[in-house]
């Protein structure tokens, strides 16, 4: 029996599914999840030794490929100094610093530990600073797990959002609305319709939970000039955009300066690492300044600051961004080129260190799109993909990542999998 099996088998024994975050259980695609024995630069080890190269990476943090040497030094030198305090130290001020001079609309930042925990506070404290109730979100971003964000579409234009998961109330979720991602009319129509009412707007600045799917330009300068004008909060989750689609994020490619910016994935550096900022007189309403509370008994914790430290200095070096972006744009093209080589309908897209693939004639720009894609061709060509030592997301609706670690040559191998993976579905 292969070990990966074995484990899966074990774990379901006493770990709901066998896995600690569903995606992992290969639901969606079928078959034995890879338990990971160890991972280095653009490449990890499964149970059965068997070598992958990764466009996962930790579902976004990896953005250095694993284990970089520098970032597992700055961890160990920490980790003798003491593994938690629950006192300030010097590392957060420097992280803080750090964050607030990459990203101008950051004035403040408070960190925490993961990027459930910087939306849920980043939407408490629009409530609480606005004095308002209702959030606006989008179907098919994610923000996280926490009970109001937890929410599917209702049926019909201007509805309020239903529990997409056992346990939450509706009382919960009867404060969130949920739109169309991209629709500029039914933005401002909720806007004519509530919009004294609406304290903030939460959004993926680029989805990448439903698929990798970008936002329009008008619809991004409609969310800015709207939520300025009735007194709303812009909350941009960039969450998983963070220093991964550009050194100043989503939001500077946007040309847009929100009011509140959550952070994850990489400013953690692949650990336990969040963080929410924006505009001073904001943050300022948060507790211990003002009276919204949020606290945290490993928030700053000095392992994490370290990773994300190390992280945020190695990303600025000259050309990251650039050698990033041209490496996933190369994949995402070839990706393309095999597909029509093989009469496969496909399309894909990328921006920085971000990549899709949709099994589709057309690249989709809502949720209600990107679900139009072919299941059954995705669920094919990720196994056909596996077996030829290529780790892709285990979902049709989920972003792929790179790291720099991705090599040219990785890529163009990559290219030549995924031309006799598709020749196969
Ligand atoms: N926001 C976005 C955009 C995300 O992609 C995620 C996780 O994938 C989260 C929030 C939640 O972050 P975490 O899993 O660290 O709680």
């Amino acid at each position: 029996m292969s070990r990966n099996l074995e484990l899966f088998e074990r774990g379901k024994q006493v770990i709901p599914g066998g896995v600690n975050s569903p995606v992992r259980a290969f639901g969606q695609v079928g078959g034995t999840p890879r338990f990971v024995k160890r991972a280095e630069g653009a490449y990890f080890w499964d149970a059965d030794d068997k070598q992958y190269l990764d466009y996962v990476g930790s579902w976004g943090p990896a953005i250095l490929g694993h284990a970089h040497p520098e970032v597992v030094k700055a961890v160990q030198d920490a980790a003798v100094g003491g593994l938690s305090f629950g006192a300030p130290t010097e590392g957060e001020v420097e992280i803080a610093e750090e964050i607030c001079k990459l990203l101008p609309s950051v004035e403040q930042v408070r960190l925490v530990s993961s990027g459930t925990e910087a939306t849920m506070t980043a939407i408490r404290l629009a409530r609480g600073f606005t004095g308002r109730d209702l959030i606006v979100k989008f179907e098919g971003c994610y923000h996280g797990h926490s009970d109001s964000l937890l929410v599917k579409a209702g049926s019909g234009l201007l509805t309020f959002g239903n529990p997409s998961s056992g346990g939450v109330p509706a009382d919960c979720t009867k404060h969130t609305l949920v739109l169309q991602y991209n629709d500029v009319q039914q933005l401002a129509d909720t806007f004519k319709e509530l919009g004294d009412k609406i304290a903030g707007v939460i959004l993926e600045p680029i989805a990448g939970n439903m698929n990798l799917i970008k936002p329009s330009a008008e619809f991004v300068q409609a969310l800015r000039a709207l939520t300025e004008q009735y007194g709303a909060v812009l909350i941009y989750d960039e969450v998983m955009t963070g220093f991964r689609v550009a050194l100043g994020c989503a939001q500077g490619l946007h040309g847009i300066t929100p009011d509140l910016t959550t952070l994850g994935k990489v400013v953690g550096g692949g650990m336990p690492l969040a963080a929410f900022g924006g505009r001073a007189d904001i943050m300022g309403k948060i507790a211990p300044l003002g009276n919204v509370y949020q606290a945290g008994t490993l928030s700053g914790n000095p392992l994490s600051v370290a990773a994300g430290l190390a992280t945020l200095r190695l990303i600025q070096q000259p050309g990251f961004h650039d050698t990033l972006g041209r490496r996933s744009a190369r994949l995402a093209a070839g990706l393309a080129d095999a597909a029509r080589e093989a009469g496969v309908t496909m399309t894909t897209d990328s921006v920085g260190g971000m990549f899709g693939f949709y099994f589709s004639d057309t690249v989709p720009a809502s949720y209600a799109e990107a679900t139009r894609c072919d299941i059954t061709r995705f669920k094919a060509f990720f196994h056909a993909m596996l077996d030829e030592g290529v780790y892709l997301a285990p979902s049709a609706y989920e972003a792929g990542f790179i790291s720099i670690a991705h090599t040219d040559e990785l890529v163009e191998q990559t290219i030549s999998a995924a031309r006799r993976a598709l020749s196969r579905v």
